[in-house]
């Protein structure tokens, strides 16, 4: 029995995991896969209703799930609160309490879609890598750090870069162990020209290695990565970093697709459990009007299945759903060609759990 807990949150989060939710749903009424899925409140919605955008009692019950499912946080309705009151601190926060320090950030284009990235349509079609970003240490919470008077009168500002070697060594077990569900191909990227810190990342990325002789490992500088990203991305097929080399990386990656209603993400902690969510936001603008894109969330599904739940199999059955609602023309408004005719979530929804009764 796999326990997975539900955070709707704001905007669009609740349309768009409403039919995440069917999708497990559908797949547990077939008998394949034992749940029990709880719902709570992250975000804009937990401050109407606790006055914190999350309780206690939410990353308790987290903390007992196996997987997370998370939709969108942010609203207008509560720019206007002091930073630490914001719903993004709910977020923030069920990070850090469940420990997860591995993102996974697919970028995927489905063929069907090649027309929506900016690069050439064979550049991209069918791209599927995964990036895998170091998320709670290198230069983003590195001490010391601040701003100060300086020593010539002239204000400094400055970071610092660090890495233990165990941090080191878990993000790139997290990368291989990934890699030998997919293609078994990791490229590791840094700076190690420039960079101590970086020297020391490929020494233990290369040692780590030894444990996966099946996975094949390469190195690659950061500038020339984001150089081959946009010349030929589908060279890739797992990549791992560090925080803010990903952050970056990540970011550009996913913009080759295109559409930001396509893409999941996945963090993950030592136990490889983790919190699965799309990486758009809440979409005040679309909010409410049935229009939004539920596939990102769908795909963070299947994310959860293949990478905590150890169903490589069900996983696969979600992508050929969502492969076939768009080979069979199926599009939302965000990916529909101009003039073309679009449908809307519910019934994007309602056609994915259709594929997916009839594929078992
Ligand atoms: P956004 O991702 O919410 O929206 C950017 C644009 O993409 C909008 O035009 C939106 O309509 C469109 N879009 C996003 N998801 C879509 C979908 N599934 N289908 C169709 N179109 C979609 O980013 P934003 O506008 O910068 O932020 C809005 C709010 O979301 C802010 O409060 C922000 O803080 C929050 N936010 C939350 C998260 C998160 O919860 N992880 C991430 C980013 C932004």
């Amino acid at each position: 029995m796999h326990k997975i807990m539900i955070l709707p949150g704001d905007g669009i989060g609740p349309e768009v995991t409403a039919v995440a939710r069917r999708v497990l749903e559908t797949l547990a009424s077939g008998g394949e896969l034992e749940l029990s899925i709880e719902e709570g409140d992250i975000g804009g919605v937990s401050i109407d209703t606790h006055g914190v955008p999350l309780t206690d009692a939410v990353v308790e019950r987290a903390r007992e799930a196996d997987a997370v499912l998370l939709g969108a946080v942010g609203g207008p309705k509560w720019d206007t609160l002091e930073r630490d009151r914001r719903p993004e601190r709910g977020l923030l926060r069920i990070r850090t309490e469940l420990g997860l320090f591995s993102n996974l950030r697919p970028a995927i284009l489905f063929p069907q879609l090649a027309d929506a990235s900016s690069l050439r349509a064979e550049l991209v079609a069918g791209l599927d890598i995964l990036i895998v970003r170091e998320l709670t240490g290198g230069i983003y919470f590195g001490r010391p750090r601040g701003i100060d008077a300086g020593e010539d009168g002239h204000r400094r500002g400055y970071n610092t870069l660090i890495y233990s070697e165990p941090e080191i060594r878990r993000i790139a077990r997290s990368a291989f162990e990934v890699a030998m569900r997919r293609g078994r191909k990791v490229t590791s990227v840094d700076k190690a020209n420039v960079l101590e810190s970086s020297e020391l990342w490929r020494e233990v990325v290369t040692d780590t290695a030894r444990e996966y002789p099946e996975v094949e490992l390469s190195h690659m500088y950061v500038d020339n990565a984001a150089m081959q990203l946009i010349r030929a991305p589908k060279q890739f097929d797992v990549i791992v970093t560090g925080n803010m080399f990903g952050d970056i990386l990540s970011d550009a990656a996913a913009m080759l697709t295109g559409s930001i209603g396509m893409l999941p993400s996945a963090s993950l902690n030592e136990s490889a459990r983790g919190l699965f969510e799309p990486i758009h936001g809440s979409a005040p603008d679309i909010a409410g009007r049935n229009v939004a894109n539920p596939l990102a969330s769908v795909l963070s599904v299947s994310m959860m299945l293949r990478y905590t739940l150890g169903r490589a199999d069900l996983a696969e059955r979600v992508d050929r759903a969502v492969s076939t609602v768009l080979d069979l023309g199926l599009r939302t408004a965000d990916i529909a060609a101009p003039g073309e005719a679009s449908v809307g979530t519910t019934e994007m929804g309602e056609q994915i759990v259709a594929c997916l009764a009839t594929s078992g």
